[in-house]
């Protein structure tokens, strides 16, 4: 923690603190994270959301703060909503013995309108449970453990809505969980993190004052496959 007269705590602390010592970061920013319709989510699904969505966002120099529909917030704001059932109940596995063509659906999308990225996005959990349902199922017998995978892959879909809001970009990286899209075995895997750059700028940009946010008329697909995104859906 370095120590600055108070005049210059107006200023930038983190370019003022750059002489910390290593590994000594300075307090990442605020973001404040009004997740809706998690009661569709077991509660141990629930947990995993929350603790990977936090997790993945503090590497990037984010502090989340939940909120519960009531109080301030705190830093900037993203409002995400879990569409669909979130409930580990997944579809037969079907073998196909070769070629087995999937249906484009986006796992999950932010709110554009006249270009302007808003801050709020929908999390599918539908899509994300017959996407990653069969990578789930084939992984672990444990019901806790699906339940877990689950929750994994809901909220890799939900910080890469994030990355959507926070940089206000309809443009992806090349790596990592601000890709255009992941594999199944991705999405549920212990660990999914953003690049380097993009994790800089995720944390610049909680410095940033929040944006007021205006009416809803498109929106930014987050794709199921490995193709790019588009307005509505995407194709695989
Ligand atoms: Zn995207």
């Amino acid at each position: 923690m370095c120590r600055l007269p108070a005049l210059l705590l107006a200023l930038s602390t983190a370019a003022l603190c750059s002489d910390l010592p290593a590994g000594v970061h300075p307090k990442p920013g605020r973001l404040t994270i009004f997740l809706e319709k998690i009661e569709s989510a077991t509660a141990a699904t629930a947990a995993v959301i929350r603790s990977e969505v936090a997790a993945t966002l503090e590497t990037a120099g984010v502090d989340v703060h939940w909120h519960d529909g009531r109080g301030e917030v705190q830093g900037r704001l993203a409002v995400i909503r879990l569409t669909g059932s979130c409930m580990p109940v997944f579809a037969p596995i079907v073998s196909v013995g070769g070629f087995s063509p999937r249906t484009a659906e986006a796992l999950g999308l932010t709110h554009v309108t006249d270009g302007k990225v808003l801050s709020f996005a929908e999390v599918r959990c539908d899509q994300i449970r017959k996407y990653a349902g069969e990578a789930i199922v084939r992984a672990t017998h444990s019901e806790i453990e699906r339940q877990t995978m689950l929750g994994r892959a809901i909220a890799r879909v939900a910080v890469h809505e994030v990355y959507h809001i926070l940089l206000a970009t309809t443009k992806h990286g090349k790596s990592g969980i601000a890709k255009a899209s992941q594999t199944p075995e991705q999405l549920i895997a212990a660990r999914l993190n953003f690049a380097a750059d993009e994790e800089q700028a995720l944390s610049a940009s909680v410095a940033l004052p929040s944006e007021s946010v205006g009416a809803t008329v498109g929106s930014l697909a987050y794709a199921s496959g490995e193709d790019s995104e588009s307005a509505t859906s995407v194709r695989r």
